[in-house]
């Protein structure tokens, strides 16, 4: 049996968890015969009995703050970036999964890291705070279905701004700017053998602006074709969108699959 805990101190994550087990029928009815637990996470011995997690949408700073005064951000970096399992972020999660962010004007919060990546919280402003639109997930593509454009909902949706060099001290760099904010790095007692960590950041999916959508105007170097809404590096997982808002559960049986691959690798 897998068991995939969905953090849940605050935000979407009883809805994650009603996509995980359409996912997991939807999965098994096309001939997986794995066991799935699904189980919501608020303490360090249940994110212990996880084989994966995901971090729901929501506000991070507020996922952040109760994760902090429950004692957990440590397990959490532990789980991520240590014992390095499989991890989703969606919107505040993929800001909590980041190595980066930018601090807005209610502050930072602290970030759990895994993501050798820079996000923008808030990306699309205040006027646009939410959108919907149809995109094209290329990563879905071999599941049955796959083909049909994802409807995905950005709610006050951060985006990812850059990717960031692979190398030592990278965080410290980022953290000399102070309108950052920055994972804390590794312990030297913690660090993982460099053949799980030495993986590239992949953007798994980009949005193009349009009227509808038109995001602030800020030139940077990796979105030159659209905005990074999705990406992947080793273990971790992130999208800008909620697909826990949905009733479409093609991410989330993409990613259980993800799962069962890597664990029988
Ligand atoms: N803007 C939120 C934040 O900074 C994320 C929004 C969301 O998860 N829908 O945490």
């Amino acid at each position: 049996q897998l068991t995939v805990g969905v953090l849940a101190l605050q935000g979407a994550f009883s809805e994650h968890i009603q996509l995980l087990r359409k996912a997991a029928v939807t999965l098994n009815a096309g001939g997986a015969t794995a066991q799935w637990k699904f189980t919501e996470v608020r303490t360090a011995e249940e994110l212990a009995s996880c084989d994966a997690l995901i971090v729901p949408g929501g506000e991070s700073t507020a996922i952040s703050l109760v994760a902090a005064r429950n004692g957990l951000l440590d397990n959490l970096r532990d789980f991520v970036k240590v014992k390095r399992k499989p991890t989703w972020g969606t919107c505040a999660g993929l800001i909590l999964l980041a190595e980066s962010a930018n601090r807005t004007k209610k502050g930072g919060q602290e970030l759990i890291g895994g993501l050798d990546v820079r996000v923008n919280r808030n990306h699309f402003g205040r006027q646009t705070e939410s959108f919907t639109t149809n995109i094209e997930l290329p990563f879905l593509s071999s599941l049955p279905e796959g083909n049909i454009p994802y409807h995905a909902i950005f709610i006050r949706a951060p985006v990812v701004e850059k990717i960031l060099p692979h190398v030592e001290g990278i965080q410290t760099k980022e953290a000399e700017r102070d309108d950052t904010v920055v994972a804390p790095s590794l312990q030297p007692e913690e660090q993982v053998p460099r053949d799980l960590i030495n993986t590239e950041v992949e953007v798994m999916a980009s949005l193009i602006r349009t009227e509808k959508h038109p995001g602030t105007v800020q030139p940077n170097e990796t979105s030159s074709g659209g905005d990074i809404i999705a990406v992947r590096q080793g273990n971790c997982f992130g999208t800008s969108f909620h697909p826990e808002l949905t009733d479409d559960p093609r991410i989330h049986v993409w990613w259980l699959q993800e799962i069962l691959q890597t664990l029988h690798k």
